[in-house]
């Protein structure tokens, strides 16, 4: 039985722009729905807390929001929404959030989920302290993490708004980013993307791949070979980030000679792929080669699982973008609902 004595209808498992959505809507259907939000000090953590706008300064592209908006606000925006439809999130002291200070950092005293067991149903979420919980239907909303190269000063940087992201798409018309060198790391089709774009703003690109030969697909990789703009630099991998409060250059190494060199740059763009967070799922629901969650119709949010249902990036390995992952909770939120209704739970 669910900790608090009774089957859920839907655990919604994740807290970012999917995770969220979701609630809204389930809850706004009288479902009740129960969050399991995350917290980074889970070790492993299954869930990133509000997902990837947390590491995104500010967001300048999601409608309703003019001005901009940070994303570690924009997403207890999101939160306080849900709440406020009676959404309950698993936290230390029971169901009831508490959302008086939604720019604390309240978030990290939710809960993570370590483990599901979707073979039974009700099915099994088992939270980080090792209670069970059960429900009739889940939505995972777990996402996916962009991967950093791992150096120190870029994590430093990436965190404090120092011209360092792992999204070009999200921070790269920001002003600060105007008419300057930038760097992108990375050779595949997103590395190349996220280069072309930020051709609009840059007065120069590097792309910088660590071998002598584009990942990317063949029309990408030529579209990176003819513009103008972008000068790659082959052969080389980024060993440090320069810069106190803001990146001023980065330190390279040539793979094959071993050769240093600095280049100043006034923004560095990691685009070496990214990792859904899906381990805790292995072996419960089909996952496609690269471990995102395979939606058996790609027009709705349905799983392997009859009940289970998947929105956002840990689906999506193509848009990742706020809105896209919002408008996915929504879809499982009513494809849950319907479902819900269809076996007969109410
Ligand atoms: P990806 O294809 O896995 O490419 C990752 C790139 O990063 C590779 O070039 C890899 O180098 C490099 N890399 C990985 N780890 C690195 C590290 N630690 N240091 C330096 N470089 C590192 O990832 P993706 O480009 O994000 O694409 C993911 C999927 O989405 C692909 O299937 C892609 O085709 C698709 N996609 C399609 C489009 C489009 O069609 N418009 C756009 C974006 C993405 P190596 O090459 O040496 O391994």
């Amino acid at each position: 039985m669910s900790d608090n004595g009774k089957v859920e209808n839907v655990i919604i498992i994740g807290s970012g722009p999917a995770g969220w959505t979701a609630a809204i809507y389930a809850a706004r259907a009288n479902l009740r729905p129960l969050v399991f939000a995350g917290r980074p000090k889970t070790t492993p953590s299954t869930i990133l807390p509000g997902g990837q706008l947390m590491m995104t300064t500010e967001v300048e592209n999601y409608p309703g929001f003019p001005e901009g908006v940070t994303g570690p606000l924009m997403m207890a925006r999101f939160e306080q929404q849900a709440v406020r439809f009676a959404t309950r999130i698993v936290t230390d002291s029971g169901f009831e959030p508490d959302v008086a200070n939604p720019d604390d950092g309240h978030m990290y005293a939710y809960h993570d989920c370590k483990r599901v067991d979707l073979s039974q149903k009700p099915f099994v979420v088992v939270g980080e302290d090792d209670k069970e919980y059960r429900a009739h239907s889940l939505i995972i909303a777990t996402g996916a993490t962009a991967n950093w190269i791992g150096l120190e000063n870029e994590k430093r940087l990436a965190r404090s708004g120092g011209g360092v992201s792992a999204c070009a798409v999200c921070d790269g018309a920001l002003p600060v980013f105007r008419d300057k060198v930038l760097a992108v790391v990375g050779g595949g089709d997103s590395a190349v993307e996220e280069a072309t774009y930020l051709t609009k703003f840059a007065s120069k690109v590097l792309m910088i791949h660590r071998r002598d030969e584009l990942r990317a697909s063949k029309i990408m990789a030529q579209r990176a070979m003819d513009n103008p703009k972008i000068d790659i630099l082959w052969n080389k991998i980024v060993i440090d980030v320069l810069g106190d409060q803001m990146i001023t250059g980065i330190k390279l190494k040539d793979t094959k000679t071993g050769e240093e060199s600095n280049r100043e740059v006034g923004g560095l763009f990691a685009a070496i792929g990214h990792t859904p967070a899906t381990d805790f799922l292995e072996g419960q629901l089909e996952l496609d080669e690269k471990k995102y969650i395979k939606l058996t119709d790609p027009y709705r949010s349905v799983t392997s699982v009859e009940g289970v249902f998947a929105a956002g990036d840990v689906v999506d390995s193509v848009y990742r973008q706020a809105i896209t992952a919002a408008a996915m909770g929504c879809k499982a939120a009513i494809d849950a609902e319907r479902w819900l209704a269809e076996q007969g739970i109410e």
